[in-house]
């Protein structure tokens, strides 16, 4: 702990503690909710929450729920389940921006009886026009020097709803030729005559997103409200907004670079079109970075964890490759998960020679790298399925796998020799016939002789049939997600694969959600928790077992 590097944010809050400028950390995430929570959020999640964890302080969950439009009740619950998934616990902190409309109201009352804001009645056009531009400077309002009585009757006026939207706006009074756009009058309420998912029709003005966090984060008593880097230059209106305010322990902004994935669709906006154009199968599509399609994929929180920790915290935009996020899940499931034998492409493989009616039980290790996760034991008899891609009739160059004459090893069974093929009248391969050694089953320490090919299998008779769904990602790669003419996604043709007639050994029968395993040589599998039950099972492919990446 002594000795580690800490990120910018540390060395920030070690200070502030250093020089009593804090006493204690709190930390918020505070999503707006309009949509599901992607992989960039769990980064920002995850680093409020360690924070505060980690400088024994404090965590909230607050909706940002000052629009009224676009916010459902539906995203509340969606959200909640992911931050709790993710393993941040906000405790009893679970906070809505909305129960605070009263304190923003006061506090806008506050600004105009300071001097520090009015009622504005120009448009929202002549607003943007009288802004002016980064080289010139904004030309004051007409209405800038209403007094104050005016102002206040004004604002009433607008919370009593006698205008409408748009007609009025209640403005800070900052400074119009700030070098900062930002800081030229900003909106601070505006009327909107609109049901909201938690305050129903009591307020028909609502605060702008500037003026409201701020004050969210110090009536929270927030310490450090770290945002990402495009509010940098907002940065001094929600100083300016605390101060004038009054507030007692003023929160710092502190800004860090957004998460951003190379040829993933991650934006919350983008992921929605997605889904509301009928691409993807909902919010929660195994192909999506959203974090509940990464659950759904079989992701685990603790894998994303380590994705955002190898990521890093820092002031300068920098794109992760989805190959470390792949890394990162392995890596989480090579030792905590049973390797278990399951066939993709079936092809029927017959032993002659082995009894008919005769079944073995062979007792297999479940992880041969982690002796804990115990043994099982897969039933062997005379038809077995294996791989479609393990037998090849002319075998191509280095090709140790069966094909006629040639003998491998049936992984945790036999070795057996290819003898011969049967095909249907299109000359397609049906069946491959072979024999075993009974000399050279799994475990009786035969060393007679060497086989260079191990394939794998299931017991045709004691097989479950499943169906199993490979993923890639939703966008061509080759292409780049957006096409440059009119914008659209490239979309990969090839996103989803749905295999119909899996054959998994008998293990696997009951598996349920979350629960997941490694196919061996086919990749770690979970079950779907949207379409498997019990006699029609359902696998998604979290991710294959080799890997690009390197560290
Ligand atoms: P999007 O940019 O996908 O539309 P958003 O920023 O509008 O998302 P909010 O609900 O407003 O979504 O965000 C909640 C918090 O998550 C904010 O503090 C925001 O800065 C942070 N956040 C959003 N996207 C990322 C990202 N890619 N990386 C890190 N933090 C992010
Ligand atoms: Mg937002
Ligand atoms: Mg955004």
């Amino acid at each position: 702990m002594e000795n580690e590097t800490k990120n910018f944010i540390e060395q920030i809050i070690d200070k502030d503690l250093a020089d009593g400028y804090y006493d204690h950390v709190q930390t918020r995430f505070p999503p707006e909710p309009n949509g599901y929570l992607h992989i960039g959020h769990a980064k920002s999640i995850l680093l409020n929450y360690g924070l505060a964890k980690k400088y024994n302080g404090k965590f909230n969950l607050r909706f940002d729920d000052t629009n009224p439009t676009k916010e459902k009740s539906e995203f509340v619950e969606s959200i909640k389940e992911d931050v709790a998934w993710l393993g941040a616990d906000w405790e009893d902190r679970l906070l809505f921006a909305s129960d605070y409309f009263d304190i923003m109201y006061e506090c806008a009352v506050k600004l105009i009886k300071k001097g520090k804001a009015f009622v504005c009645d120009l448009t929202a056009d002549q607003i943007r026009e009288y802004r002016g531009t980064l080289t010139e400077p904004g030309k004051d309002s007409p209405y800038r020097n209403r007094t104050e009585e005016e102002n206040l009757e004004l604002f009433e006026n607008m919370k009593n709803g006698l205008y409408a939207d748009g007609e009025k706006v209640l403005r800070a009074k900052i400074d119009m030729a700030s070098p900062n756009i930002n800081m030229r009058d900003p909106v601070i309420y505006r009327v909107a005559h609109m049901s909201h998912h938690n305050t129903g029709d009591k307020w028909c003005i609502y605060p702008m997103y500037d003026f409201a966090h701020p004050i969210e984060d110090a009536v929270e008593r927030i310490t450090h409200s770290i945002c990402t880097l495009e509010f940098e230059d907002h940065r001094p209106l929600y100083d300016w907004v605390v101060r004038e305010c009054e507030f007692d322990h003023p929160p710092k902004q502190i800004e860090f670079a957004k998460l951003y994935l190379k040829n993933v669709v991650t934006g919350k906006r983008y992921i929605k079109k997605l889904v509301e154009d009928g691409i993807v199968d909902g919010w929660d599509d195994p192909r999506l970075v959203s974090i509940s399609g990464l659950r759904r994929r079989g992701y685990t929180p603790e894998s994303i964890r380590r994705f955002v920790e190898m990521a890093g915290v820092s002031k300068s935009n920098s794109v992760c490759e989805m190959p470390m996020l792949e890394y990162c899940i392995r890596e989480d499931l090579k030792l905590k998960k049973a390797r278990m034998m399951a066939v993709l492409h079936p092809l029927k493989l017959i032993i002659d020679n082995y009894p008919e009616d005769q079944v073995e039980y062979m007792e297999v290790q479940n992880n041969q790298e982690n002796p804990e996760l115990g043994v099982r034991t897969v039933p062997f008899c005379r038809e077995l399925y294996i791989e479609r891609e393990d037998f090849m009739e002319v075998p191509v160059k280095k090709y140790f796998r069966l094909f006629p004459g040639n003998e491998v090893r049936l992984m945790n069974g036999y070795f057996v020799t290819c003898t011969d093929v049967i095909k249907d009248e299109e000359g397609n391969v049906t069946e491959v016939h072979c024999t075993y050694d009974p000399e050279t089953r799994s475990g009786s320490g035969f060393t007679g002789r060497k086989v260079k090919g191990t394939i794998h299998w299931v017991s045709a008779r004691h097989a479950v049939k499943a169906e199993v769904r490979l993923y890639e990602n939703i966008v061509d790669e080759e292409k780049g997600v957006y096409n440059e003419e009119d914008g659209s996604l490239n979309l990969n043709p090839n996103s989803l694969v749905v295999l119909k007639d899996c054959y998994l050994e008998p293990g696997l029968a009951e598996a349920e959600a979350p629960e997941s395993f490694q196919f061996v040589r086919n990749g770690y599998f979970c079950v779907d928790s949207k379409d498997s039950e019990p006699g029609h099972l359902v696998f998604n492919r979290i991710v294959s077992l080799k890997s690009s990446f390197k560290i």
